[in-house]
């Protein structure tokens, strides 16, 4: 079965036909999307569409990008909301949180304060973390050692191959999507063939991150499976292969994805 590991299917971008890309995605052979949350705002909405769908597991957590606009209560709200997820097996874990030194304009203390306090509420309910890394490999690497959480998935992955190795060190599997696509992204497509089939998981990022097909249009998750293809030809792998082994560690870095969930 494949797994969409990362897909924003709150996003306003599907507000006029989120049921039709859910049904699409499952047709297609997409059998779990993992939605994560980004801010306080939308905590609610990620766990209302994964009661709606059988489909959809969600994650709970605030994105770097948003840190600007979150208050530290909203950390708060975070924990507590934790708390009350983990009765819930559609919950599995920590995310979208991390590091953006892309953004010149955000506050970079503030953004380190608010993962530092998401890994030890990771690490206080032994949950994994889905983390967002631009720019700022070593500095996430770094508090994730110090923190010792229990891995997850470095979603997007786009760092250096000593990078990766560390990150899957730690527990982490990297998340390969729409960028891979694209003949001109050397370093993913080399990163996709650098490591043991354990290392990799797949995303769409959706609706981000569009394939080289539809590029500049909207992403959507059920785009998965021809993504899983360019992924299974770089690997010169057969495709049955891939979904496999995707398909497993993914359960392997968020474990609560095995639970019996509605
Ligand atoms: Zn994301």
């Amino acid at each position: 079965m494949l797994i969409d590991t990362h897909c924003h299917l709150d996003a306003a971008e599907f507000a006029c036909d989120r049921d039709e890309v859910i049904r699409m995605a499952s047709e297609a052979g997409v059998g779990r999307i993992i939605v994560p949350s980004v801010e306080r705002g939308n905590f609610q909405a990620v766990a209302d569409l994964a009661a709606r769908h059988p489909c959809v597991r969600y994650t709970l957590g605030i994105h770097p990008i948003y840190v600007d606009r979150a208050s530290d209560e909203d950390l708060v709200i975070l924990r507590e909301a934790v708390a009350r997820a983990v009765a819930d097996p559609s919950f599995i874990g920590i995310g979208e949180i991390g590091l953006d030194h892309f953004i010149p304009a955000t506050d970079r203390d503030r953004q380190e304060r608010f993962f530092v306090e998401q890994l030890r509420l990771a690490r206080d309910f032994e949950l994994p973390v889905i983390l967002h890394v631009r720019r700022a490999q070593d500095a996430v690497l770094k508090q994730c050692r110090r923190m010792a959480v229990r891995g997850g998935i470095a979603h997007a992955f786009n760092g250096s191959e000593q990078q990766a190795s560390q990150f899957i060190d730690l527990g982490f599997a990297l998340g390969f999507g729409g960028a891979m696509t694209y003949e001109r992204a050397l370093q993913i497509r080399r990163l996709a063939l650098a490591f043991d089939r354990q290392a990799y998981v797949l995303e769409t990022d959706s609706p981000d991150i569009a394939p080289a097909w539809r590029y500049k249009q909207r992403n959507a998750p059920f785009e998965l499976p021809r993504i899983a293809s360019v992924f299974a030809d770089l690997r010169k792998q057969d495709l049955g292969t891939v979904i496999g082994f995707t398909h497993a560690n993914a359960l392997r870095v968020l474990p609560r994805l095995s639970l019996p969930s509605n």
